[in-house]
């Protein structure tokens, strides 16, 4: 069952609560405070309950329960303690149409009584629809403590300078960009320190600054590899405040999901086959937007200074006058290595780590593959699997070990991140005979052997171990492949 979440003015609405126990006193609490007309309907009543009836906030009726009093009023609760009564209620009040609040019974239930943290004139509720009543209230003490009170003040506030606010600034992405600044800068500061009439005029010559007509920027925000949780503070302020987002395809859904809503997303990944957007196309769009006056994110996978091409898109926003700003990554072979549990360095195995993309085509190469081939280094490779087959041959022409472990990691940090291991004289057998698709990093070096002990996330490592089927019987698994690909393809002509 889902639940429509609504917020419903009382004020002057009658309300008939059935019950004078503690549930009653507290529900009723509640619906007073909303301004409601509050009958109680019980023999008993607590002696908060009885004052307030007799303060004259409250009606009371002591004699048995009367179908016909539920003609006047707009919602019900029942709050006795015998089941029956609060199913018949239920069901007299479903028959009239009304909604109808059963405590402790979201089946009996048509509405539901949220967790509440109270900020008037903002009011946060959350509801697990009766589910997990105890989790809801976990989740309200959560937010108890992290929102100031004086939130409240800020919203009034708020709301008393919106009309001025709209005749300010006429265009949407302006508008949002002054409230930003009056939610998070000096006003909502002085406000936390209670100092509300400097606020008051902090915010006023903010509205009255000519120079506030603000410009547009861009924040190149790493997305890291996948796994939301990857992603910084910092970096998910930049999409919360975001009105454009342009991202690679290589950042997760998850990511995308978590920045507001209303800004908008557009694909500029470069996949060759597909639609392809070319880089000057990218600087062209962040430059439209910026100038536009919008604030544009700029979202990579990984790192946006790890073979993301952020450099250039730097170069090109100082170039034209741009304001940006970075906000760091977790690049790809720092949350493969974590994920798979291979340390990048390790006092035993490995005294340096080298980021290195291999462009096999020999027009690109212009790595130092002798040294690249030495022993005791890491070597975390970014790159199409489709260079596994150039990449293990040069390694092992320039002298590196057959035996020298590897991980390779697909998908790293994502629910279906998938490791293979082996050693290099494997590697483009193995990463074909699993069908190891992009986005795969390859994690080279001694370090690998710790793939198979040290694991802890997602499926356990395709290790040598469990499924080695040699030279041949590699052949015959490529002759019926796990996953069709362009790699098998590709494996299948040479
Ligand atoms: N800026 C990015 C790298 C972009 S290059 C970063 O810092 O991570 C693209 C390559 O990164 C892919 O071909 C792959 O080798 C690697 N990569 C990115 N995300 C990955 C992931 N979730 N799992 C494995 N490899 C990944």
């Amino acid at each position: 069952m889902k639940l429509y979440p609504l917020f419903v003015d009382l004020s002057h609405r009658a309300v008939l609560v059935v019950g004078g126990g503690a549930v009653a006193e507290r529900k009723v609490a509640a619906l007073l405070e909303a301004g409601a007309q509050v009958t109680v309907n019980a023999p008993e009543l607590t002696p908060l309950l009885r004052g307030w009836v007799e303060q004259g906030a409250l009606a009371h009726h002591p004699e048995p329960f009367r179908e016909a009093w539920l003609d006047r009023v707009w919602l019900v609760v029942a709050a006795t303690s015998d089941r029956a009564t609060n199913a018949l209620i239920a069901e007299l009040a479903g028959l009239r149409r009304l909604f109808v609040n059963v405590v402790d019974d979201a089946q009996l239930s048509s509405f539901h009584v949220p967790a509440v943290i109270d900020r008037a004139p903002l009011t946060i509720a959350i509801s697990s629809g009766g589910q997990a009543p105890m989790l809801a209230r976990l989740l309200r003490e959560r937010l108890e403590s992290l929102l100031d009170h004086s939130l409240g003040a800020l919203a009034t506030l708020a709301a008393r300078l919106r009309p001025r606010i709209r005749l300010r600034f006429t265009q949407a992405a302006a508008r949002r960009r002054f409230y930003e600044t009056l939610f998070s800068g000096p006003v909502a500061t002085l406000l936390r320190q209670g100092r509300e009439a400097e606020a008051r005029r902090a915010a006023e010559s903010a509205l009255a600054d000519e120079e506030n007509t603000a410009a547009g920027s861009v924040v190149l925000v790493g997305a890291g590899p996948g796994d939301p949780g990857l992603l910084t503070l910092r970096g998910l302020r930049a999409l919360n405040g975001a009105d454009v987002i342009l991202h690679d395809r290589l950042v997760s859904a998850d990511v995308l999901a978590l920045a507001r809503r209303d800004a908008e997303r557009i694909e500029v990944g470069k996949q060759a086959g597909r639609h392809y957007v070319t880089q000057q196309q990218i600087h062209a769009l962040m430059l439209e937007h910026a100038r536009a006056g919008r604030r544009v994110v700029r979202l990579k996978g990984g790192d946006p200074f790890v073979f993301g091409r952020g450099g250039e898109e730097l170069e090109f926003l100082r170039a034209h006058g741009i304001p940006y700003e970075v906000v760091p990554g977790i690049t790809a072979a720092l949350a493969c290595a974590a994920y798979a549990g291979v340390p990048l360095t390790h006092r035993d195995h490995a005294q340096s780590v080298r980021l290195l993309t291999a462009h096999c085509q020999v027009s690109h190469d212009t790595l130092d593959w002798a040294a690249l081939a030495q022993e005791n280094q890491t070597l975390a490779v970014y790159m199409g699997v489709g260079e596994l087959a150039t990449l293990q041959s040069r390694l092992l022409g320039h002298g590196r070990a057959p035996a020298t472990p590897f991980a390779l990691v697909e998908n790293g940090s994502r629910a279906d991140q998938r490791v293979v291991t082996g050693t290099l004289a494997q590697l483009a057998g193995r990463a074909a005979a699993h069908a190891v698709r992009s986005p795969a990093l390859l994690i080279l070096g001694e370090v690998a052997t710790l793939a198979g002990s040290l694991a802890w996330f997602g499926a356990p490592p395709l290790g040598a171990g469990i499924d080695d089927f040699g030279e041949a019987g590699m052949a015959a698994r490529v002759r019926q492949p796990v996953r069709q690909d362009g790699v098998l393809a590709a494996l299948h002509q040479a």
